[in-house]
């Protein structure tokens, strides 16, 4: 049956149901607080809070939960429900303003990174109005925002709403110093495009590694992988149409505009992607996206694998996270204007993020930080560890144009004209999305950053490149202000940023091995993991811009920094664990048990008069390979016991230089066992298996 599309939103506490079913002025006082992000009156919560309710209830919903995002990646509540007991014994519902509002869960058991003391257990959720309360599941999840008793944020939606708000006021000044009277507001536009992997449920429960870890530490190549390219845009098999279209349908009720579905470039990998929304609901929708994604497989006999590299010798997962400005009254401040005025704030616009994302290159490549990235990164599959803009030729070329030319005159017009930014012509899409190497690339009216991790939370990401393209439109806009030639400050801005900045333009294939000396050469940085990556939320300059527009205090800084760093080091430890409970449980065993088998046969020949050559080939190669394997496993079992406890940084550079090659180094030898052993014996499903069996 096909989607009845007066359902879209259904279950979403939209503007629609919240015009229809609250008052007049508390409508207006609601969005009054949605749009100014001003707090709401205690009198008007009350009233949204029983509409809420109500509306809930109608939809059957029996529970509320304080929805949020902790460093962890993924979202987090506890349900309450709308009981409330009467004295006759029986119940009512109730659901109060200060419910809506404000939460108190025990924040102690979050990452905090040394923020919270036990003593202080106490968080605070607070409800975040400009992402629509939703029903899933029976509850009502209200989105929230997370903090400490102290204030400090305790999430990723924080800093993400903070901003929000300074990358509006910041473009809106400049806006003004172009003339614009009639825009009220800028809002941060985001479609992420989310990859993932669908294996077969039985299969994926037979793999422990995929289970705790989310991606195999073991498997032979399989004899079929994405060299065919037969997989990319491929013909959707049945069995993934249908948990597609699934899948669809719940995010289109709870008003996720999944748009574009396709097969990607590696076997079993998938892609979906929605129409864009301001940032904060595109966060929220792509937290809900991986959610019902894992959701659905299950119930569709499937597993929804959101690693970044769940399988080796192919193509892992990642994010595009599509980035750009739009005003409140719907003008794309990154698309090149109909003429000579509007393109030259294009290319001011365009000028703020190529010097930000140089400046701050090391913060841009954090925010994609993540363990499970580093397998990825600079792999041949995704962008290297080092970050540079793509532009395309046409755009650089008129930008180097512009920063070679004469200092125009001061009157407008003419200005214009000797900067030859009238000629400026509409730039076609194809021509700037041809290169698909590049970590950061302008693609006609949006810049489109490709390292954001498939399972990690795009919050990071978008508040740094928020926060450092404001502040370089502020010094652009103080610059600006403070001329009294207007046209010249313009041209010297695009000079000094094709001289200071044009470095990190690279328009080339990021796949080489040239580019990489290249880059070294140009002084860029090459943060290949994520320890050294994490390194940037110490550097002074990121705490400064970070801490002085309210994004991030020095503090939260270093907390992020502990954080990332102890779930590097967790997350290391506990594949090293799941690894050799597989070796001892089962890789060794069933090694064993074919070992004696061949050996049986081989001591039944030699009874017969027969001496098997290719048997005792097998048996020797199998007999070293296990010896091989065992001692490498005692080792890495006492580089587990040795991490370090007593520094975070310590402890991750332990785990990244002892035991992931170690682990490496086992893998290697257990994936040739796997090889030369009876597929009936081996105790876990291929790769063939996971891959090709849907
Ligand atoms: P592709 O990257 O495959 O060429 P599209 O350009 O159509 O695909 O879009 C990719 C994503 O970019 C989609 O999620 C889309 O909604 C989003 N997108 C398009 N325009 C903007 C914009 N102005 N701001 C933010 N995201 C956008
Ligand atoms: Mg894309």
């Amino acid at each position: 049956m096909s989607f009845d599309f007066s359902q879209f939103g259904c279950n979403v506490f939209s503007d629609t149901v919240m015009r229809d079913k609250l008052p007049k002025s508390t409508y207006k006082e609601l969005k009054k607080s949605i749009d100014s992000g001003k707090p709401l009156r205690a009198d008007v919560a009350e009233i949204v809070a029983e509409a809420m309710k109500d509306w809930a209830v109608e939809k059957g919903a029996t529970h509320f939960t304080h929805w949020f995002q902790p460093m962890t990646n993924i979202t987090a509540g506890k349900l309450d429900s709308f009981i409330s007991p009467t004295p006759d014994g029986k119940i009512i519902l109730e659901f109060s303003g200060k419910e809506l509002i404000k939460g108190e869960p025990d924040a102690s058991s979050f990452p905090n990174g040394g923020l919270r003391n036990t003593f202080e257990a106490r968080g605070y959720t607070m409800w975040d109005c400009t992402s629509p309360a939703f029903i899933r599941d029976h509850t009502l999840y209200i989105p929230t925002a997370f903090c400490s008793y102290t204030g400090e944020a305790l999430d990723t939606k924080t800093p993400l709403l903070r901003s929000m708000e300074v990358i509006s006021n910041e473009a809106m000044r400049l806006l003004h110093a172009f003339g614009n009277t009639t825009s009220k507001r800028v809002l941060v536009t985001v479609g992420a495009e989310q990859e993932y992997f669908l294996v077969d449920r039985e299969a994926y429960e037979k793999r422990l590694d995929l289970k705790i870890c989310g991606r195999t530490l073991l498997g032979a190549k399989p004899p079929k992988g994405q060299e065919m390219e037969d997989h990319y845009f491929g013909r959707i098999r049945i069995r993934i149409a249908d948990y597609m279209h699934q899948l669809d349908e719940e995010l289109w009720k709870l008003g996720v505009t999944a748009k574009t579905k396709h097969n990607e470039v590696a076997p079993a990998q998938h892609e979906l992607a929605p129409i864009f929304d301001s940032v904060n609901i595109a966060c929220d929708h792509n937290q809900l996206t991986m959610e019902l994604m894992r959701v659905i497989a299950k119930k569709n006999g499937l597993a929804c694998l959101l690693h970044e590299k769940p399988f080796a010798h192919i193509n892992g997962s990642g994010k595009h996270n599509n980035w750009s400005l739009c005003t409140d009254d719907g003008i794309n401040l990154f698309e090149p204007g109909k003429n000579p005025y509007e393109n030259i704030q294009f290319l001011t616009f365009l000028c703020a993020v190529i010097t930000a994302v140089d400046e701050y290159a090391d913060l841009i490549r954090l925010s994609a930080a993540i363990a499970g990235n580093d397998y990825r990164l600079g792999a041949n599959e995704a962008p290297p560890a080092i970050i540079s803009v793509f532009l395309g030729e046409q755009l650089t070329s008129i930008l180097k144009q512009i920063a070679d030319g004469e200092k125009p005159h001061n009157q407008m017009e003419s200005a214009f004209l000797q900067m030859g930014v009238e000629t400026l012509p509409k730039l076609k899409k194809d021509d700037s999305d041809r290169n698909r190497t590049s970590p950061f690339a302008f693609t006609g009216n949006k810049f489109e950053f490709r390292m954001v991790g498939s399972s990690a939370s795009i919050a990071c990401a978008n508040f740094v490149l928020n926060t450092i393209v404001a502040d370089v439109l502020s010094r652009f806009t103080d610059r600006l202000e403070h001329t009294k030639d207007f046209d010249g400050e313009i041209h010297r801005i695009i000079k000094d940023t094709m001289e200071q900045h044009g470095r990190i333009i690279f328009n080339g294939n990021n796949y080489t091995q040239e580019w990489v000396e290249e880059a070294a050469r140009r002084g860029l940085p090459n943060l290949s993991n994520t320890v050294d990556a994490a390194s940037a939320y110490l550097n002074p300059k990121n705490i400064d811009v970070l801490s002085r527009h309210h994004v991030l205090s020095e503090v939260e800084c270093h907390s992020r920094y502990e954080v990332l760093l102890e779930n590097y080091s967790h997350i290391i430890v506990i594949e090293a664990n799941t690894l050799l409970e597989m070796i001892h449980k089962l890789v060794i065993p069933a090694t064993i048990e074919y070992i004696g088998m061949i050996s049986d046969s081989f001591l039944k020949l030699k009874e017969a008069g027969l001496h098997n050559q290719s048997m005792e080939k097998i048996l020797t190669s199998l007999s070293e390979l296990l010896d091989g394997t065992s001692s490498l496993t005692e080792t890495l079992e006492q580089l587990v016991a040795q991490v370090p406890h007593t520094n975070s940084l310590e402890a991750a550079g332990f785990c990244r230089d002892q035991i992931r090659p170690k682990m490496e180094e086992i893998r290697l030898l257990v994936d040739k066992i796997e090889v030369l052993t009876d597929k009936k014996k081996w105790p876990m499903p291929s790769y063939t298996d996971l891959l090709h069996r849907i």
